[in-house]
């Protein structure tokens, strides 16, 4: 017999099958993983194929030296899956093939754990005898008396009921009347708080949506788009869909943009499915994430909940996969290979006929495209659950304020509806935008941004040199004195800390207890579930938060939500702001209102008349994606174009730039002219938006390049030439989530 073997490096020369005998004896599969001498060394490696013959000479094929597990680490079908995000996403099989497992499992880091345990081993009837007889030796006799159940005792509590207690153990187990042995203990995460499962009747919408969805769990449907508003019952229709799977014995994955986000989502799951379920996400332990990950591909648990990479989860026979909030970036990796979950789900779901659900109250642009295409279903849930109200949203126009000599964060009616909401004893969440990487400078007077006159897309201010840059097209301005629209001099880049907010609040709401989650806060392992939990218990009044509060969360009691500044995330150098902004705000608007009493929301901006604030005040997805479609459209923005880039990373920034200019002067060589060239629409290196990112300065290679099957090859060609020799080390970006 002989093994086709991936061996585990990551370099483009070993990019191919190698050929090793298997040593009489040895049983392997393919999708173990085993040890294999490989030059001069030994490495790790995948078996892709058994064999009868070998194709060259037998006497210099060398044998695999020993299987890593006794079991197949790789399903059938997610070795295809390798195979085919090898071609789509233009990496190595073995960079594909390392997705499918927990990184740690690779060069031995993580291990199965073992604990001690006692127990004794002569019949129950003999047990008083046996204790009786070791009346002189009162530990031996302790011992056994504690043993006396039957059951297995682990050491480590029998150590700390009995001092010094290894003697004593030794003597029993050498008299044969009991054994010491290991046992296999699995490290489990947390689950959550477990919440109660009340048993709905469904609502008309839950139940037209499970019609469709069900009959679809017998294999060959579209994709959903499951379109339900904020409230709407989503999770309910997935719990439903998931039982209706395990009825059938199939397994599902639930994918949530980050977990520490959506803890009532696993407790919830945890609640109806217990052990049957397991989370995979990057805040467990190697231990905990190694074992839950076993747990699955061992069948003992088939319900799967995770980020991203929890769609490529062992779950054998799978039924159903349901990316919750779809529209979140979270799903592109944005680590080589930059796969998209959401494409991994649709091409998993289809390979193993598994009912895909992309679900969302605000669906990407893309997704909902998708839709009007044909190419996936569209279900709605256009209402709340018990036709409660969707919540009354108030634009507030800061420019106005501004006049009438209000110059602090809050507008007269966000801190009048705090004074009410706090005075009736319910709660409140004031959701803050994440500052910008970099940041837009608008007038605060006329509300308008600066904006490159060539790209649509603001520009950022660099405070070293006192600039404005579009860093798309690289223009370069000074800071101007005055707003070029309206003269003003009141010229700021936006952002407010939410620590100013916080102190701000408890100065004017003394008393109402204000708790504030944001990455300084939130750095403890479970501090979110513990912040979370202390707001839902009552304990503050106020939710003061960024993006991390704005999705997922279910207060029955917040009847007020505020956005202190709606706009940051319009300023975005980037051509999804609109679409992230109008997410963003339906999403913190959604989070009003969801019990019995009746939401408000108070959106402040200084754009109360730009398209994706007043829509998202409204609600109006349609309308929204009628007006961003058709600037995608118009723009040539992605989904009817792609954008590409080479990201070049070094110590000196002389050595990104050059790397930049080596390859645009190269892309301009072979293409420029040719039929090939006339797809790419836009070129342009130049420094990244993000200059510097952890001491490394960047720049890149931007593109635009049309959709079009030709361009397939000239993608081929760029991860080609991202193996030339350059001064700073160079990574192919296709569609990333940031541009940054
Ligand atoms: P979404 O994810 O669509 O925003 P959720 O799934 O969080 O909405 O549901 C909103 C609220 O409605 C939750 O508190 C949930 O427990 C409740 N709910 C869901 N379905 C029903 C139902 N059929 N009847 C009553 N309440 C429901
Ligand atoms: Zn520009
Ligand atoms: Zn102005």
């Amino acid at each position: 017999m002989y093994a086709e073997i991936i061996v585990d490096i990551a370099s483009e020369q070993v990019d191919r099958v190698f050929t090793y005998r298997v040593p009489e004896g040895m049983r392997l599969q393919s999708g173990m993983r085993v040890r294999v001498p490989f030059g001069l060394r030994e490495k790790e490696g995948f078996v892709i194929r058994l064999k009868e013959q070998a194709d060259y000479d037998e006497k210099k094929i060398k044998p695999v030296i020993a299987p890593l597990e006794d079991y197949p680490v790789l399903l059938p079908p997610l070795m295809a899956l390798a195979e085919e995000i090898r071609d789509r996403y233009h990496c190595s099989l073995c960079e594909a093939l390392r997705l499918m497992l927990p990184s740690e499992m690779r060069g031995g880091r993580v291990k199965v754990k073992t604990e001690a345990y006692a127990q004794i081993t002569i019949p129950p009837d003999d047990v008083d005898e046996a204790i009786h007889k070791q009346s002189r030796a009162p530990k031996r006799k302790l011992v056994l008396t504690l043993l006396a159940d039957g059951e297995p005792h682990l050491l480590a509590e029998l150590r700390a009921m009995v001092r010094d207690v290894k003697p004593a153990l030794d003597a029993l187990e050498k008299q044969e009347l009991i054994r010491v042995f290991e046992k296999e203990a699995l490290r489990a995460p947390y689950y959550g708080r477990p919440e109660r499962a009340p048993d709905f009747e469904l609502t008309e919408e839950q139940q037209e949506a499970l019609s469709e969805l069900l009959p679809a769990l017998n294999g060959r449907a579209k994709p959903f788009l499951l379109h339900g508003v904020t409230g709407s019952g989503k999770t309910e229709v997935y719990i439903r869909l998931v039982q209706e799977a395990l009825r059938r014995k199939k397994g599902a994955i639930i994918l949530v943009p980050e977990i520490v986000l959506t803890p009532q989502m696993i407790g919830f799951f945890r609640s109806r499915f217990g052990d049957a379920m397991a989370v995979l996400h990057s805040r467990l332990t190697p231990g905990e994430r190694f074992d839950e990950w076993r747990r699955i591909r061992l069948g003992q648990a088939r319900i799967v909940i995770g980020a991203r990479s929890a769609v490529f989860a062992p779950v054998e026979n799978l039924g159903a996969i349901i990316v919750d909030e779809e529209h979140e970036q979270t799903y592109l990796s944005e680590r080589f290979p930059q796969y998209d979950a959401r494409e991994i789900a649709v091409s998993r779901g289809k390979r193993e006929k598994a009912v895909v659900v992309l679900a969302s109250a605000t669906p990407s642009i893309y997704s909902y495209a998708m839709t009007r295409r044909g190419d996936y279903s569209l279900l709605e849930m256009p209402h709340r659950v018990l036709n409660r109200p969707m919540p009354d949203v108030h634009i507030v126009d800061m420019r106005e304020e501004l006049r009438l000599g209000n110059r602090g964060m809050f507008s007269r009616l966000l801190e009048e509806k705090l004074d009410d909401c706090i005075r009736n004893g319910h709660q409140a969440m004031l959701f803050i935008n994440r500052r910008g990487y970099a940041s837009a400078v608008s007038c605060r007077k006329c509300g308008e941004t600066i904006r490159c006159s060539r790209c649509d897309v603001s520009m950022t201010y660099h405070s070293v040199d006192r600039t404005l840059r579009c860093h798309y097209c690289g223009a370069v301005q000074p800071l101007p004195s005055v707003c070029p629209s309206c003269g003003s001099t009141y010229l700021k880049p936006l952002g407010t800390g939410t620590q100013k907010v916080e102190e701000e609040l408890n100065r004017r709401f003394p008393g109402a207890g204000v708790i504030r989650m944001d990455v300084d806060t939130t750095a403890g392992r479970n501090a979110h579930f513990e912040l979370i939990d202390r707001f839902r218990a009552g304990q503050a009044k106020i939710l003061l938060g960024t993006q991390m509060i704005a999705k997922g969360l279910d207060f029955p009691s917040v009847t007020l939500v505020g956005a202190v500044l709606a706009d940051l995330t319009l300023d975005f150098p980037d051509y999804r702001a609109p679409e992230r902004t109008y997410q963003l705000l339906v999403q913190v608007a959604g989070r009003a209102g969801r019990g019995e009493k009746p939401g408000e929301v108070v959106i402040q901006t200084y754009k109360p008349d730009h398209y994706a604030i007043a829509e998202a005040a409204h609600q109006d997805y349609r309308a929204f994606f009628g007006n961003e479609f058709e600037r995608r459209k118009a723009g040539l923005y992605p989904p009817f174009t792609m954008m590409v880039r080479f990201l070049c990373e070094d110590k000196a920034m002389e050595n990104a730039m050059a790397a930049a200019q080596a390859i645009r002067t190269q892309i301009m060589k072979e293409f420029s002219g040719t039929g090939l060239g006339r797809r790419i629409l836009f070129i342009r290196a130049d420094e990244a938006p993000i200059a510097k990112l952890q001491d490394r300065a960047r720049a890149h290679v931007l593109m635009k390049l049309l959709n079009h099957p030709d361009t397939e090859k000239i993608l081929e060609r760029f991860q080609e030439m991202t193996r030339g020799e350059y001064p700073a080390r160079v990574q192919l970006e296709i569609n990333p989530a940031s541009l940054a």
